[in-house]
């Protein structure tokens, strides 16, 4: 079931790039960037088709998120239908708060959430939206500043064969970064998406769950197998991604139809490896 939904997202991620890419080669036309009061111009006329298309890509990956949420908890009923549910309670409060992680964030433009904003589907939307279009803001300025700087080159003798080498290079180098971005942030999504599900299933505890194999990180590899409450603070902190291109996910699990995983031993997060330096979780 991980690697179906794997595949899922990244089909996700490549439609996502496609538009971008289609997007961006509009953007920097070789013939048209000649002068730099065109170069200026690109930026007001285009600015915000980027955002759009990073917004639409984690509102639709919080969706499949939530939709695949849905089916992990109805499984699970199906599952254990035998142990009986009829004085089941979730083991803390339905309304908890979770602690921000922002500890280990030196990116001060990302906005700070409320404590339980990815419980809170329109909220948890919201916060999606803004996120990308700070990112995407960062992504088309960076752009802008780049062929600015070649208009100035042009202007001053940089011949045209070089400008233009100059351009391709910008579109190579901002389609990896734009690819990088879009991979991390169908995760950052579709994870949260899957918490929000939880959160209204009553589900108290979420298991890390990393893809194993030569690509894993040190630090989702640590994590693996391990189980966390879901009002435990550290939650948003150990919520994939862990860092670019994360292929991670949180799994659900109901302590009263499987209490023989809530072991200290899966509970015991004190060996994990330590978060990149600078990565934004919350
Ligand atoms: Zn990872």
């Amino acid at each position: 079931m991980h690697r179906k939904m794997m595949r899922d997202l990244m089909k996700q991620d490549k439609q996502t790039l496609r538009r971008l890419k289609a997007t961006l080669s509009q953007l920097i036309v070789l013939p048209s960037i000649y002068t730099y009061q065109q170069a200026i111009s690109w930026h007001p006329a285009h600015s915000g088709t980027l955002g759009r298309i990073l917004t639409d890509n984690s509102r639709d990956a919080f969706s499949s998120g939530q939709a695949t949420g849905e089916v992990l908890v109805h499984y699970l009923h199906k599952r254990f239908d035998h142990r009986k549910l009829a004085d089941w309670q979730p083991s803390f409060r339905k309304i908890i708060r979770l602690a921000a992680d922002d500890n280990n964030s030196d990116d001060e433009e990302l906005p700070h959430w409320q404590q339980d904003t990815w419980f809170k589907p329109h909220e948890a939307i919201r916060a999606l939206e803004a996120r990308q279009l700070v990112l995407a803001g960062n992504w088309e300025s960076d752009i802008i500043t780049k062929v600015k700087q070649i208009a100035i080159h042009q202007l001053q003798g940089m011949p045209r064969k070089e400008a233009e080498q100059a351009i391709a290079e910008l579109l190579r180098v901002n389609m990896n970064r734009a690819e990088l971005i879009v991979t991390t942030e169908t995760t950052y999504a579709y994870n949260r998406g899957r918490l929000s599900s939880f959160h209204a299933n009553d589900v108290d505890y979420v298991r890390f769950s990393a893809v194993m194999d030569a690509r894993t990180s040190p630090q989702c590899r640590s994590r693996h197998g391990l189980i966390m409450g879901m009002d435990d603070p550290a939650l948003p902190g150990n919520t994939p991604p862990l860092h670019g291109r994360c292929r991670s996910l949180l799994t659900p699990i109901y302590s009263s139809y499987q209490p023989e995983l809530i072991t200290p031993q899966f509970l015991d997060w004190s060996n994990v490896n330590p978060i990149p330096k600078g990565w934004r979780t919350g």
